[in-house]
């Protein structure tokens, strides 16, 4: 098969696995439990939380350890919601975040928060001019995702974090689709919160953390022991976590390397498909191109995304109209319609997404398979 979809999982690194199946075998103890083998479990999760750390330049003390992105998303927005003071009901998020912001917010608003959603422009990126009329004292948590799932734009975080400080209000980030893919420092951008997950990054599924600085007042979404200084407790899934931090570590020490070949992988796609089929853009890619470097969405004038995305699986080809969360429900990318898309364009769009196994001959292969499709159901049109 020929993968291009890797903002949805990615494949496990055959080093996490073989770091995996070393927990999986005798380091069966309890993290928790005082004797021998519960310490050799706890040592296990401690590096893996130390390696976490180092892709973000956090403490590994300040690193809370989920099932995933989605669960980091939802202890960082209802969490800090939940134990925020009573004048401070007050959410501000893009409108452009992943189901995992969206839901927990729109769970806030029923519950009588005021949630506010700032635009994007055209490239998807937030309209920093919205945010004066957004920063009000009574705002406890601002969420704005680092890069965006289906077009890859990078938001102005930094930007936004000095606005939430600057109300006394958190920062939060998903980092999910921007770790292993930028480098990032939490201090530099200046947020209190940051989730990122472990299938994104060749990771096992089932682990992910979120980013808490020390400062930072919340609460658990569950209850039930000490574990992750008690905001997220139960006994550690410790197989997973140490693929998790094998992962990071990992990540780490290929950034430049594979971020620089992913990249010139994907404009040459880009730039290949532009030429050879009519009626194509790229969606996201405005003059300064602030994109992850691995995401191509590209709009194919007049045709159906989904139409090609089958066309294509049919071929031996894997690629996405979106949030691999959504496309059970065939509504078109919110994301495309807030950067001002009618439906229909929304619809037309395709999102190729490349990693670290991707080759060139992949890609060579992938303009040949994404020229053929689209002309072909282009001539099939009535
Ligand atoms: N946030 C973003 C931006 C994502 O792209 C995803 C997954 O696609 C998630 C959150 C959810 O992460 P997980 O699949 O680990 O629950």
């Amino acid at each position: 098969m020929l993968y291009a979809d890797y903002n949805a999982t990615t494949p496990l690194d055959p080093e996490v696995r073989a770091a995996m199946a070393d927990a999986l075998g005798a380091s069966f103890g309890n993290p928790s439990s005082i004797h021998s083998a519960g310490q050799e479990a706890r040592r296990l999760v401690e590096r893996a939380r130390a390696q976490v750390a180092g892709l973000i330049g956090a403490e590994p003390d300040e690193i809370i350890f989920t099932s995933g992105g989605t669960e980091a998303d939802n202890l960082a927005v209802l969490g800090v919601a939940s134990a925020a003071p009573s004048g401070r009901r007050g959410v501000v998020a893009s409108a452009i975040e992943h189901r995992a912001v969206l839901d927990p917010c729109a769970h806030l608003q029923s519950r009588g928060y005021k949630v506010t959603f700032l635009g994007v422009d055209a490239q998807g990126r937030l309209d920093l001019r919205a945010l004066p009329a957004a920063t009000a004292p009574d705002v406890a948590l601002f969420s704005v995702m680092l890069a965006n799932n289906d077009t890859g734009t990078i938001q102005p975080v930094a930007e936004i974090a000095n606005a939430a400080t600057a109300c006394g209000a958190w920062m939060h980030t998903d980092a999910v689709q921007a770790a292993g893919k930028l480098a990032i420092d939490v201090k530099k951008l200046g947020v209190s919160l940051l989730s990122f997950s472990s299938h994104k990054i060749h990771g096992p599924k089932g682990a992910g953390a979120l980013y808490v600085r020390r400062s930072v007042r919340m609460a658990p979404l569950v209850r039930g022991g000490r574990q992750e200084r008690e905001l997220r407790p139960g006994t550690e899934n410790v197989p997973a976590i140490v693929g998790f931090g094998k992962a990071c570590e990992l990540a780490r020490a290929r950034l430049e390397s594979d971020t620089r070949r992913v990249a010139g992988l994907r404009d040459l796609f880009e730039s290949q498909v532009l030429a050879c089929v009519v009626g194509t853009r790229v969606n996201g890619r405005g003059e300064q191109d602030l994109r992850l470097p691995n995401t191509s969405n590209i709009a194919f004038a007049g045709l159906d995304g989904e139409a090609i995305t089958i066309n294509l699986d049919m071929l031996g080809m894997a690629v996405s109209t979106g949030a691999a969360c959504s496309t059970a429900d065939h509504t078109p990318s919110h994301v495309l319609v807030a950067m001002g898309q009618s439906e229909a364009e929304a619809r037309s769009s395709v999102r190729f997404s490349f990693g670290r196994d991707t080759t060139e001959g992949e890609i060579a292969r992938a303009i040949e398979l994404v020229v053929q499709v689209a002309n072909l159901l282009r001539e099939a049109r009535p």
